[in-house]
């Protein structure tokens, strides 16, 4: 027997390794096994190009366990070491600076692990003892027993061992026994090892036998060598993928459809990544897709890999050239990662195109999920914009899809402005803008439906990207100037009686928002007041909900303007009905007012022309005393206006009709106006 000196440069590593890379303790299984499978792999290409010439034999690889004797043990056919490739491999580590690394990566322990080939290491997080008995396939090969305490001393001796391989023994330490549980090495062999390419034996499978179940003879294989992304496209079909699916995430809906990315230059990628159908925003959940390298699973927080948007689609993504034992601000920077992140975006936008292409219906069909995952990939990645900008789709009110080519062409004629701006008009809900819809229509206009969640942020974005264009949600404005064709003709109303009415109607607005209350000739037959709401600070408002937190705009009341048609039989009734009662009070007002406002003129003139300085005082007072009175004046024109407009039942009426169309009307408000109506019918 040989003693020796493991040759660390600090005293004792393995306190270290077991305090730092405490969280993620279980990793050690999945190291022991990708020895193995290295192994195994290894001499299985030495049989292959015939420097092996035994048998190979069953070269599955097995994870036991020893209750009694408290010990986990990982054993393969692989390639084994000799006793001095035991020295050369396990004992000199290069533990240079370990301390400091390991300081400077203490969450990090994928990449500690990376940096410093701890692989086999890891054992000692777990462990109090390690033993490896294994024989080399090099002929004439002598089998060894290494053992190591976790001390930086151990043990090599030769034993006597028949078969090539090797077989690692982890004595498992007082605060490790979970490892000795059945249930939690399963757990822990589904999570890691499920896709290996080697057979990997756990136990033995089981069978219903005399009312329970009783253990065969025959191995029970954890993991699935070929999984699916490493099979050819053209051998599988549609169901393979979506058994696939079903496998990765149990219980989840069916997919909108995989793509199979299979790509061997200028780097080694394999994949299949599913577009998931989500039912509600809640739903989205994004690191559902799992990384791995050369079928070990390495993770499922895929930031930085593959771009963001991409993030919201599931499967698995398998590429040996990702440096993934390194921390993931080294990922983002490295120039393969994002190549390999390019170019993902560049197959799935292949792969979309190619559907839209080949089967448009079926793409229409699925677009009100897609959409999402598009949209948002055409705003966060310009790239992304550009290929999908062929195959993205608009939706109208009516249901139709339109291409972005397609619907500009639909409209170019119809809806474009006299400052040749092309306007896109949108709903954002069929039902509640009804009402706006139907008047769009029957100008002949076409009204787009923007109902998801993202839409306010993508028109936004689109109207970054169309030439001259712009967008207008169909309750913006009133139709003559949602698309300005041509000025409009000024309204019947004298300035005298837009002020008295606008007065009138004020004396009946509703609290809670800002109204501002204008008059238009809208014709007879369009309704006589109309609620529009600006599209630009709706937007606004809308934008930085979405975005959350404290801010200006979100925090500003709503603002409205209330259109009354001033060529509606029904306000030209009101403007009557005011002349009626409140003319010769206004009239007496307005005799009043008449010396003031000379009075103010005259005052004025003498004022003209001459600096401040050189106005008398008493000029100055005079003005004062005589503004002060015609506001006096005014307030109490304003004041019969306003008591006389609370009356008006009909005013009231036609806010309240406004207001329930643009589905504002609700609660106590609404029971009065129901209550009103039915006396008005009276
Ligand atoms: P890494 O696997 O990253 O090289 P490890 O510390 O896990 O680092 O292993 C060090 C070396 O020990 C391996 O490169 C390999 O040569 C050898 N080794 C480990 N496990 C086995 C095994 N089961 N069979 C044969 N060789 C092994």
């Amino acid at each position: 027997m040989q003693k020796g000196k493991i040759d660390v440069t600090t005293e004792n590593i393995f306190p270290i390794i077991k305090k730092f890379l405490y969280s993620e303790h279980e990793i050690f299984l999945r190291e022991l096994i990708s020895n193995a499978i290295d192994a195994t792999q290894k001499l299985r290409t030495l049989a292959s190009v015939g420097d092996y010439k035994a048998e190979l034999g069953d070269q599955t690889i097995r994870v036991s366990l020893d209750k009694k004797k408290k010990t986990l043990t990982v054993s393969d056919r692989g390639i084994g070491m000799t006793g001095e490739e035991i020295k050369k491999y396990i004992n000199q580590i290069a533990f240079s600076s370990a301390e400091e690394f390991l300081e400077k990566y203490k969450n990090q322990s994928n990449a500690i692990i990376g940096h410093f080939g701890l692989g086999f290491y890891s054992s000692f997080m777990v462990s109090d003892t390690v033993e490896i008995l294994t024989k080399s396939y090099k002929k004439g090969s002598k089998a060894v027993k290494w053992s190591c305490d976790g001390s930086p001393e151990y043990t090599l001796e030769d034993i006597d061992r028949k078969e090539v391989g090797t077989e690692v023994i982890l004595h498992l330490d007082k605060e490790s026994k979970e490892f000795l549980e059945e249930s939690r090495i399963e757990e822990m062999l589904k999570r890691y090892c499920r896709f290996l390419p080697i057979e990997i034996a756990f136990g033995k499978e089981k069978e219903w036998k005399d009312d329970k179940y009783v253990e065969t003879d025959k191995d029970r294989i954890i993991n699935e060598t070929k999984p699916l992304w490493t099979r050819k496209p053209v051998d599988l079909k549609d169901e393979d993928y979506k058994k696939f699916y079903q496998d990765l995430y149990p219980m989840s809906e069916e997919p909108l459809f995989n793509i199979h990315l299979n790509v061997d230059y200028p780097f080694n990628l394999t994949g299949i990544l599913y577009f998931p159908r989500i039912k509600s925003n809640i739903e989205i959940q994004k690191n559902k897709i799992q990384l791995f390298s050369n079928q070990v699973f390495v993770t499922d927080s895929v930031e930085g890999i593959v771009p963001e948007f991409l993030t919201l689609l599931h499967g698995v993504l398998d590429s040996p050239d990702i440096p993934l034992n390194v921390s993931r601000s080294y990922l983002q920077g490295d120039p393969n990662v994002k190549k390999i992140s390019g170019h993902i975006t560049k197959k799935v936008a292949d792969r979309l195109e190619e559907i839209f292409k080949n089967n448009r219906d079926e793409f229409e069909k699925k677009w009100d999920d897609l959409k999402l995952f598009i949209n948002y990939g055409m705003m966060t990645e310009e790239k992304f914009y550009d290929r999908a900008a062929k195959f993205a789709l608009l939706k109208n009110t009516d249901g139709k899809y339109f291409t972005f080519e397609e619907y500009e062409k639909l409209i170019k004629e119809n809806q474009t402005d006299k400052h040749k701006s092309l306007v896109y008009l949108y709903a954002t809900d069929k039902q509640e803008q009804l009402g706006f819809i139907e008047t769009a229509k029957n100008r002949g206009y076409d009204v787009l439906l923007m109902d998801g969640h993202l839409d306010t942020h993508f028109l936004n974005h689109l109207e970054t990207k169309f030439k001259d264009s712009r967008f207008a949600r169909v309750d913006s404005d009133i139709i003559d100037k949602l698309i300005m064709k041509e000025d409009l003709a000024a309204t019947d109303l004298s300035a005298r009686d837009q002020q008295e009415l606008r007065t009138v109607f004020e004396s009946q607005l509703p609290g809670g928002a800002n109204y501002m209350v204008s008059f238009e000739n809208l014709g007879e037959n369009a309704q006589p007041v109309l609620i529009t709401q600006s599209e630009w600070t709706r937007r606004m408002k809308e934008m930085s909900e979405l975005s959350g937190g404290p801010n200006f705009y979100g925090e500003l009341p709503d603002s409205f303007n209330l259109v009354v048609n001033a060529s509606h039989p029904l306000v030209n009734r009101v403007k009557e009905a005011k002349d009626k009662s409140t003319g010769k009070k206004i009239a007496d007002l307005d005799e009043k007012l008449k010396p003031f406002e000379e009075d103010k003129a005259s005052l004025e003139k003498e004022k003209e022309g001459k600096k401040e300085e050189e106005i008398p005082q008493a000029q100055k007072d005079k003005l004062e005393k005589v503004g002060k009175k015609i506001t006096e004046l005014e307030e109490q024109k304003k004041t019969v206006l306003t008591e006389y407009g609370r009356k008006n039942k009909i005013v009231k009426q036609l806010i309240d009709l406004a207001l329930l169309s643009n589905n504002m009307l609700k609660g106590e408000e609404l029971v009065k106006f129901v209550k009103r109506s039915v006396e008005l019918i009276k």
